[in-house]
């Protein structure tokens, strides 16, 4: 499967989906659950008090090479530009090999909390020395165990609160191909009676952690200095190259820029989670309080290797799986699952690593050369068109005006739609 797919962007609808089934090998029902995105009665049984549903583009990302094999990435999304950055990201990548990514492993944390505690120090010692019982006890749940995963490990630690010191235990849980909020949350509830029993205290909270640093997916990727020249700046490549390690050390100084920076970072990682099922609140959660390890920083790095390529990296926790979830259940995020073809939930997170730093790549490039409003309000074009209130059929020629006139704003095409269904 090759997926450059040259002007991609420029077929119609119905072309990008037939060629997206065809590479992907989709079958037809596949295809329709891609395009009509479920029905009702699924969004009824999903949530509660449900009245209807709400359509997101879903779109696929082109030119990604992860680990050496080449994969379409669906993405689901309303703000426009996301996923041409994605895949102009990907495209810089691929010139130099694309992606390598790598997984710590699928660990998720489960915290027992133990308040009224009267010695949480010998409390926290008693738990480690029984932390076999507490392991098999979480085991004994049955979950994840015949998948080959389950409760590793236990730990303690005696945390300092505002109202005074409780007795944490984490299970340390190997989820194996699914998120785990659900398989953790089941041993937390196991466990509890017996972590009441060691700490002497009262059992409050139990439920996973979604600071998922147990579970960290990296990815990897230089550029050549002479794939960052550009013809609408008078930028050199190296010059580019350069701005972009000044935009990074920016956001390493600035929590202001920071955290725009990680949004331009999850802008791509939580497209990918919606359109797979994946539970994007977790994932965003995890990566900001990660980014705030030693005061908020970018998830991201760029440097300038020996060679004179940018070379590019990102660490973050990657709770995300291929089974359990809306991921399995949801006819849309199962298609969108056999576009991607990964194996395993580890390859997932590691798809989703590359994501958000061909996203940042391509945002930054822009930042530091054309800036990102040009691309952005062409793309916006149709939008703002129809927001004008342009009827279907002149929506793209008041777009294509707007664009061609550099003035892609909404008094401009009110006064287009006025003048062309006068
Ligand atoms: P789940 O319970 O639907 O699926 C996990 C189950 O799948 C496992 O218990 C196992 O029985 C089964 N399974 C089959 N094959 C497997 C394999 N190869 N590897 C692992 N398990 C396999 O879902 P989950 O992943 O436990 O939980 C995810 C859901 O929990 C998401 O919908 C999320 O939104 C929700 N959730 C999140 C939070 C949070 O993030 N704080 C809290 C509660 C619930």
């Amino acid at each position: 499967m090759d997926s450059r797919i040259p002007g991609f962007y420029d077929e119609d609808r119905e072309t990008r989906t037939a060629t997206v089934a065809e590479r992907c090998g989709l079958a037809d029902d596949a295809v329709e659950a891609l395009e009509t995105g479920g029905d009702v009665e699924l969004a009824d049984r999903l949530s509660e008090n449900v009245v209807g549903r709400i359509g997101y583009p879903l779109s696929v990302a082109t030119n990604f090479v992860v680990d050496g094999a080449d994969v379409l990435v669906p993405m689901a999304i309303e703000e426009s530009s996301v996923v041409a950055a994605a895949s102009h990201g990907a495209k810089l990548a691929r010139e130099a090999g694309g992606f390598e990514t790598d997984v710590s492993g699928p660990y998720m944390l489960g915290q027992i909390q133990a308040v009224d505690v009267a010695d949480p120090h010998a409390a926290r010692g008693r738990v480690l020395d029984a932390r076999e019982d507490v392991r098999a006890l979480a085991n004994d749940q049955g979950v994840l165990v015949s998948h080959g995963g389950g409760c590793d490990d236990v730990t303690a630690r005696v945390v300092d609160t505002p109202t005074g010191e409780q007795v944490v235990v984490h299970l340390v849980v190997d989820v194996c191909d699914a998120m785990g909020a659900n398989a953790v949350n089941t041993m937390t509830e196991a466990v509890a009676p017996l972590v009441e029993d060691l700490t002497g205290g009262e059992v409050s909270l139990r439920v996973l952690s979604n600071l998922a640093d147990r579970r960290l997916a990296r990815a990897r990727c230089r550029v050549a200095p002479a794939d960052l020249d550009h013809d609408e700046t008078d930028r050199s490549g190296e010059q580019v190259r350069d701005h972009i390690v000044d935009a990074w050390a920016f956001a390493a100084g600035d929590p202001y820029r920071a955290a725009t920076h990680n949004k331009g970072v999850m802008n791509g990682v939580d497209a990918v989670a919606l359109a797979t099922g994946n539970d994007w609140r977790a994932i965003e959660a995890g990566a900001h309080a990660y980014a705030a390890r030693d005061g908020y920083g970018p998830l991201s790095t760029f440097e300038v290797d020996a060679d004179g390529y940018l070379s590019c990296s990102i660490e973050l926790p990657m709770q995300v799986g291929t089974v359990g979830g809306t991921t399995s259940s949801h006819p849309t995020a199962s298609a969108a699952m056999e576009v991607l073809d990964v194996e395993s939930a580890d390859d997932l997170a590691g798809v989703f690593a590359a994501v958000g730093l061909a996203e940042n790549l391509a945002s930054l490039r822009a930042l530091v050369s054309e800036g990102i409003q040009t691309g952005h309000m062409k793309l916006h074009a149709k939008n703002v068109a129809a927001q004008a209130g342009a009827p279907d059929d002149l929506v793209d020629e008041v777009a294509a005006r707007l664009v061609a006139e550099e003035d892609v704003r909404a008094g401009r095409a009110r006064d287009l739609v006025e003048e062309l269904t006068e």
